[in-house]
């Protein structure tokens, strides 16, 4: 299958985030992982988010709300704007993006400052700054 990665990589789907999201390898980056988390939203992955959540903030996590929430969205595109730490050697980082969303047919524009750690060194979204 050669059909574009949703994460707006321009890397074809397969040659990006679909060996994370079918568990087949770990993102080794920060950046990677929030690709992948954006492609999840995309194709309605609940439980990669779920998975892919740190211990704490998963056990927090609406499960049926989340998948609730991911099949009202509809993913438009991503830009990944800035990354700190983050890498393969790093244990925590962060990702700054913005994602065009459409929820209940309305157009928006997401911000977000993402932080992630990383847990048994797989990384995991811990939480994000909106504004
Ligand atoms: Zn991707």
């Amino acid at each position: 299958m050669s059909r574009p990665c949703p994460c707006a990589s321009t890397k074809t789907y397969a040659a990006c985030c679909e060996p994370f999201l079918i568990g087949r390898a770990q993102p080794e980056t920060a950046e990677q992982l929030m690709r992948s988390r954006f492609s999840a939203y995309a194709l309605g992955k609940a439980d990669y988010l779920a998975a892919t959540t740190c211990a704490e903030e998963r056990a927090k996590l609406d499960i049926e709300e989340l998948g609730r929430y991911v099949r009202a969205v509809k993913c438009i595109t991503l830009k990944v704007l800035a990354t700190e730490a983050g890498g393969a050697a790093d244990e925590t980082g962060t990702v700054t993006f913005h994602a065009k969303l459409q929820i209940n047919g309305k157009r928006m524009l997401h911000r977000e400052k993402s932080r992630f750690v990383r847990e048994e060194g797989r990384w995991a979204y811990v939480d994000g700054d909106t504004n």
